[in-house]
């Protein structure tokens, strides 16, 4: 990668960076208000009110076979029901409804390739190859209620599978396509999924990957036959070859030409789709998720908080591999009938404008990332986005980790113009879909805060007994009551639902359900939650309990530095010392100076108490595949202990070198 030079932030707009270095609120401008999907703020309470009935506004939002009886059916609780009586078909919904409303030529999909070739899917084309594919599943004797599993990258095949399964009702189950062999299979063998679609290949940073040699491995692991696809991504690049049993996507596509498959009427309780969380920590959990209330939560929050409409271009620049592309690529966009971006490659490739290129190009009217990227682009610094008209975007998200409040107004000034609001989205798998965050069009939105629950979600902050907390102080979030697009259980695993997520804060005896997300948060005067990270991400320095996202936020809040980890290792005086690692933005020196600033700056907004035992200088950090910073490795490096698995590390060589570096620091 080539080098960047001089400081990056301070782009000539100096004067406005302080100026919003200073503010702590940002209200939507009127002109997002006026065109909000949702802008009146009686909606909370209109919710509450109503509330469970309230949620058939999402349902509202779909087209059922057959009308659902009851809204809520608790009997069986934590075994929630939603929507009984219902029926419906994913696929219909995201498809054929559309195509027979006149949106037939409308673009479903558009798809950019890492080399820059596009494919354009209309939803009238979308709903014929979904059929054709369909057809073809069925063929090979895919049946109800099989798991087909799809270990793809962001090609379009991939968003037709999905869809193919859902119209026959068999569930899918998504494997990123960057999870190694060993992933795929321990998946497919959980799920005694007996059929897989793959691909040949694919790009990245202009290499040909050869995708089909690691889906072969997996397969080696997979305790049963196995039916599988292959799409030909690559062409002649790599050698298309099929194995065995394997059948050629176009082929079958072609076999299938104008087919036509009915929708198969799924009860609202059945399956759509299995998703395995990302194993940040622990054995992965296959999350099942419903058709009925699944799918209504996703167009609902798509409709509410993206605020997408039928004629936007949207864009959700995750994986289809992830929870988010599931519910913000492809379901919740297609059932309300938009049109949604997709792109195969890295977004610096062949240059860091990438992304903006896109944008500019294909006149995006929503964007949402992760703050892992977001910090990338302010490392990058705010020469690429300034190569690009970006007028055409009128709001921007973020999702997977708090943002803290320096990335969020970069995002808000450099790609949003200061006239996009942001919404920062706190939601996980097993909820489906957002749960915590502003709603663009009512909220006042407060930088490094996610906001206040959404409409109908019970989110509250409680100590270790249950007790609600103050206002201020650190504690647990729990969710309170239950919401459509929850989680039903874990795949073939009750009683680890039980013990996961219901067990901490519930009440058996009287029949009082919490739902327990595992993250710990606080929330202020005006009932905005900020996220502090997975409770056991908690530091416990000489008895004070310190939040590791909020020592990041501090660091990450110092001039010139791009990102930061934080975490506890052991200390034989205080029990736990503060260890953080610490990116510095390009040009940037780690001088002594430096360090010195980083320590400050901690005490001055945690405390003293809260102050560094050690700041490591590093070129990156560990990360999983979907970005995430992996503290269990930093954890095991401060405290000098044998390290833990590194398989799912995206980076594994940068560990030797930060256990070097603690090294000579000694
Ligand atoms: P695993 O559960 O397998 O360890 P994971 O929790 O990383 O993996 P996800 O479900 O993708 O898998 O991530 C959800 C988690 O991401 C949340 O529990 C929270 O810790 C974090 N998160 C997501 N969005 C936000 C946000 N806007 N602000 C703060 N944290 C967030
Ligand atoms: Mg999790």
């Amino acid at each position: 990668m080539a080098e960047e030079s001089g400081d990056t932030d301070t782009d000539g707009d100096g004067e406005l960076e302080a100026r919003l270095a200073d503010q702590e609120t940002f209200d939507p401008p009127e002109s997002f208000v006026e065109q909000a999907n949702v802008a009146d703020d009686g909606i909370y309470e209109e919710f509450e009110e109503n509330w469970p009935d309230c949620w058939e506004r999402a349902a509202n939002l779909l087209s059922w076979d057959q009308e659902y009886e009851t809204v809520l059916e608790d009997d069986d609780a934590p075994f929630y029901k939603w929507f009984t009586g219902g029926e419906l078909n994913a696929s219909a919904n995201c498809l054929d409804r559309h195509v027979e409303d006149g949106a037939k030529n409308r673009a479903a999909i558009k798809w950019e390739g890492e080399l820059g070739e596009t494919r354009t899917y209309t939803y009238g084309d979308l709903l014929n190859e979904v059929e054709e594919f369909a057809a073809a599943l069925r063929d090979l004797g895919v049946e109800e209620d099989d798991v087909v599993t799809l270990y793809m990258p962001m090609i379009p095949e991939l968003p037709i599978a999905m869809l193919a399964c859902a119209r026959i009702g068999a569930p899918h189950s998504v494997v990123f396509a960057g999870f190694s062999a060993d992933a795929l299979a321990t998946r497919m063998n959980a799920a005694d999924s007996e059929y897989l679609v793959t691909c040949d290949g694919y790009y990245r940073r202009g290499d040909a990957l050869n995708h089909k040699e690691k889906a072969d491995k997996g397969l080696r692991g997979v305790d049963h036959e196995v039916t599988s696809v292959v799409v030909d991504r690559l062409g002649d690049e790599l050698n298309h070859f099929l194995g065995n049993s394997a059948h050629d996507y176009d082929e079958l596509i072609e076999e299938h030409a104008g087919a036509s498959v009915e929708p198969v009427s799924r009860d609202a309780e059945d399956m759509l789709f299995l998703m395995y969380t990302s194993g940040t920590t622990g054995q992965p959990k296959g999350v099942k998720h419903t058709t009925g209330g699944y799918l209504s939560y996703a167009a609902w929050t798509s409709h509410a908080v993206l605020d997408v409409k039928p004629e936007d271009t949207y864009w959700c620049a995750a994986d289809i591999g992830w929870i988010t592309g599931h519910s913000y690529i492809v379901y919740g966009p297609l059932a309300l009938g938009t049109t949604s971006m997709m792109y195969e490659g890295t977004p610096d490739y062949p240059e860091r404008d990438r992304l903006w290129e896109l944008v500019e190009k294909n006149g995006v009217d929503i964007f949402y990332t992760a703050p892992t990227a977001i910090r990338a682009f302010m490392k990058w610094g705010s020469q690429y986005p300034e190569e690009h008209d970006l007028s055409s975007l009128r709001l921007l998200g973020t999702v997977g980790e708090p943002i803290n409040p320096r990335a969020w107004k970069w995002y808000y000034t450099h790609i949003g113009g200061e006239n996009c609001p942001i919404v920062d989205t706190w939601w996980q798998t097993e909820t489906g879909g957002m749960m915590i965050t502003t709603l663009p069009g009512v909220g006042t939105m407060k930088p490094g805060s996610a906001g206040p629950p959404l409409p109908g979600i019970d989110a509250r902050i409680v100590d270790t007994s249950g007790e609600q907390i103050e206002a201020g102080d650190a504690g647990y979030l729990t969710v309170q009551n239950p919401w459509p697009g929850m989680l039903r259980t874990l795949y073939q695993n009750d009683e680890r639902f039980l013990a996961e997520y219901w067990q901490e804060y519930s009440d058996e005896e009287s029949d009082e359900w919490v739902y327990f997300p595992e993250d710990g948060a606080k929330i202020d005067d005006d009932g905005y939650i900020t996220i502090l990270g997975r409770v056991d991400d908690v530091i416990n320095v000489s008895g004070h309990r310190l939040g590791t996202m909020e020592i990041e936020s501090a660091i990450v809040g110092v001039e010139g530095v791009a990102e930061a980890a934080v975490v506890g290792g052991s200390h034989e005086v205080k029990g736990q010392a503060v260890y953080t690692y610490v990116i510095l933005e390009e040009g940037q020196g780690d001088s002594e100076s430096m360090r010195e600033r980083i320590v400050e700056g901690v005490e001055d907004a945690i405390g003293p108490i809260a102050r560094p035992e050690e700041v490591v200088f590093t070129p990156e950090l560990p990360k999983t595949r979907s970005g995430k910073i992996m503290r269990r490795l930093l954890e095991d490096l401060a405290s000098g202990e044998e390290l833990g698995n590194t398989s799912t590390l995206r980076n594994p060589e940068i560990v030797d070198e930060i256990a070097a570096r603690i090294s000579d620091s000694d």
